[in-house]
Order: C-alpha cells, then structure tokens, then sequence
C-alpha cells in the first residue's frame, strides 16, 4: 500500500484543484481519496510537497509499431524488431506521462500480455488490432506498381478487405484476436501512396456492415477521415470515433455531436510531418499531401469546438518524431482552454475507450495511474507540452514508474 500525502489533486471531473489532498493506493487501485489526513498502518507514505497529482494522461490516438517513417518498409520488417521496438516506444510514452495509450492500428493482444506479465514498462494499451482498408486505401500501402499481397506481420498496420463479406470477416477476426473496438481506413491519407486525400473509402454498404459488427460486439468503430464529405458520411453510416477532422464544417460538426460522436484531432503529428517527414523517408508522393490536411488544423479545432462536438486528445506520430508527443498540448492551447485540454486526455479519453470510472479519474475503484506535475496545468497547460521534465514522479497500476521527488 501507498499512501500520498498533501497533493494538490488536479480533479478533472470537477475541474478544480484541491490542496490538501490525501490518496491511498491498495495494489493496482486507488482506496481512498480524502481532504483529512488518512492512517494506514502499513501503508508506505509518500509526502508530496503541495506538488500537482493529476490522472495519468491518455493518448488516443498512437501507432507503437510504427518505429520508422515510411510505413511500406515497417510492413515488412521482422516481428521480434517490431516488437521490441514498440516496447521501448511505450516505455518513453509512459516516461511522458502517458499511462494508457489507444493505438489505431498494428498493437496486438499479445503486446498486452507481455505488458500484463511485467516483460517491459510502458503504456497500458487499447487495441484495435489491424485496421481495416480497401485496396488503394489509406492501409494499402503497395504503390503503383506493386502487385504483391498485402504483408501480414506485426510490422504491417493494416489488413487490406472489400466488400461486405470479407469486411464482416476481418471484423470477426480482429475481434478474436483481441481488439477491444474496429479501425477503418474511411478517407484517402498522407502516409499511403496512392490514395489523395479526397477519395471516399470503402461503400456505405461495407461501413454500415463494419458498423453493425462492431456494435455486436458490445463495441463501437472509429475510423481515418479529413475531409468534410467523408465525416459526414462516416456519422451517417454510425461511426461513433471521428479521427484527425481536420477538414470538417461547422454543419458536419453539429450532426456529429447529435450522434454522440467524438473527435479525435491529431495536430501534433501534421507539423512534424512538415518539420522532419522528408528527411525521415516519408516518400515524396506522401510529403506532397501534408499541407492539404496541416493548414486547416487549428480552424478545425475552433469549428469541432463550436459546435460542441466532444474531442479526445490524440498524436498519431511515426518513428522517430514519437519524441514530440507531448507537443500536442501546446498546439491546442492556442484554441482551447486548458481544462478542456486537460479532459480531453482524462475523462474524455477513458469515456471514448469505454473504460470511465478505470482511468482518466482518481477515485476509489479505478487503476492508481497518477502523474505528479511540478507546475498548474490548469493556469498554464502547455507546461505539460514538456513532458517527462515536469513530472518528477509517475505512477502506475500503483506502482511508482518514477520516483524523482526531492
Ligand atoms: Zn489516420
Ligand atoms: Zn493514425
């Protein structure tokens, strides 16, 4: 047992923060989280200054075996490199702050079940398995004359499937294997080679049966889209997870909060695209489209925003450019306040990955996954933009992951 004594409880729920506060951890949960002082006999204790003690943060929307750039090359490597390359991926994830992460495509149930046996320290992971494309979608990652099959390994993000048969299947599929909902490639993308932007992927037919799939299995769809004609076709056809949007209308965005819909923007990864895509080996057909879905980033905030659609925050980085993850939390200060930012990657994160009440909360009953902050997120959020140097402690499954409190 632990017990943490006078924090400053960051408490996104209420969206104040509370001096004074005091938590004990019972193994991988939190007991008890009081303004009094708490006695445990055996409890270790933990003075944490008047220090910040938040949520452990939540990212959702990651790629952890995507090690390198240029996405065709990854498909191919060995399973084992992939795999250890995701697990120091999530471990510099987690130094970041990050105690869970959802990954859009490629994370396996059996990266989980290494995490779960202690074989490496990283994010809790929430997967989809292999995301869904047609072919020359955003997941075919074959360029124009390549007439090989789909590779099939850990490296490979995607699985290529048409019509509506062979959708319901690979739905079946990925659910087997252990995903916890369904990703579908619904829009053309920048790090695939022969797909702009504008193209509509996959019939109604096929997203509604994908849809349907998943809602039997007590689960939801979220799927790739930028532009507005592609959003409003995924919220009509019952996408619940609207990624990256950054072409959306204010129309659009209204339809979608009346559906219940949540938006996972990821501007992060846009700008690092720009910065360093190039001289990372992003191909040049994919370097071209960065600027049709990065300039209209921001904008895109402020519409999803007015419209009061609910936005989860997400980064979708590649390889080496998972460095800047933290980023994202200053880029959306310049639109939007810092609780919002805050829930954003809290209670509005577990509540899309259907996990409210286990994490993005300290409270009785949920995971102790905690994060303790030297600075107010509340009064500046983008101290949180750098990372692991302002967090001189981390937690999780209550169990300190980092423990630099001088
Ligand atoms: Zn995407
Ligand atoms: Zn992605």
């Amino acid at each position: 047992m632990i017990l943490l004594e006078n924090a400053t409880f960051l408490d996104p729920v209420s969206g104040e923060a509370r001096p004074g506060t005091h938590v004990l951890i019972e193994g991988d949960t939190v007991r008890e989280v009081s303004d009094r002082p708490l006695s445990s006999a055996s409890a270790e204790r933990v003075d944490l200054g008047g220090r910040t003690l938040m949520p452990g943060l939540i990212d959702c929307h990651v790629h952890v075996v995507a090690a390198i750039v240029n996405l065709s090359q990854q498909a191919v490597l060995p399973d084992a490199l992939v795999a250890f390359r995701a697990a120091g991926i999530m471990r510099d994830m987690l130094m970041r702050g990050f105690t869970t992460v959802r990954d859009l495509a490629g994370a396996t149930h059996a990266l989980r079940v290494a995490w779960e046996e202690g074989l490496y320290t990283g994010s809790r992971l929430n997967i989809c398995g292999k995301a869904l494309s047609q072919t020359n979608g955003h997941g075919d990652g074959r360029g124009r004359y390549d007439t090989r099959h789909q590779p099939r390994g850990l490296g490979a993000l995607c699985r290529v499937a048409d019509g509506v048969d062979a959708v319901r299947r690979a739905c079946r599929e990925e659910l087997r294997h252990g995903a916890d909902y369904i990703k579908v490639m619904a829009n053309g993308g920048v790090a695939s080679p022969t797909d702009p932007i504008a193209y509509l992927q996959y019939s109604e037919a096929e997203l509604r049966a994908i849809v349907e799939e998943a809602e039997m299995a007590k689960t939801y769809v979220a799927a790739h889209l930028y532009t507005d004609e592609a959003i409003a076709r995924a919220v009509r056809c019952g996408v619940l997870s609207l990624e990256h949007c950054n072409l959306i209308q204010p129309e659009t965005a209204k339809a979608a909060a009346k559906a219940g819909c949540i938006a996972v923007p990821t501007l992060v990864t846009y700008q690092a695209l720009k910065e360093e895509g190039a001289s990372l080996g992003l191909p040049p057909e994919s370097v071209a489209k960065i600027d049709d879905v990065r300039l209209a980033g921001l904008r895109s905030l402020e519409t999803m925003r007015d419209a009061g659609l609910t936005m989860a925050f997400g980064t979708d980085l590649l390889g080496a450019m998972h460095r800047r993850q933290s980023e994202e939390f200053s880029i959306r200060a310049e639109v939007l306040s810092p609780l919002e930012i805050i829930r954003s990657a809290t209670t509005v994160a577990a509540r899309l990955l259907r996990m409210e009440g286990k994490i993005g909360v300290i409270a009785p009953g949920a995971w102790a996954d905690m994060i303790v902050v030297d600075g107010d997120p509340l009064k500046d959020v983008r101290i949180l933009a750098r990372g692991g140097e302002v967090l001189p402690a981390l937690i999780q499954a209550g169990r300190f992951v980092k423990r630099e409190l001088h």
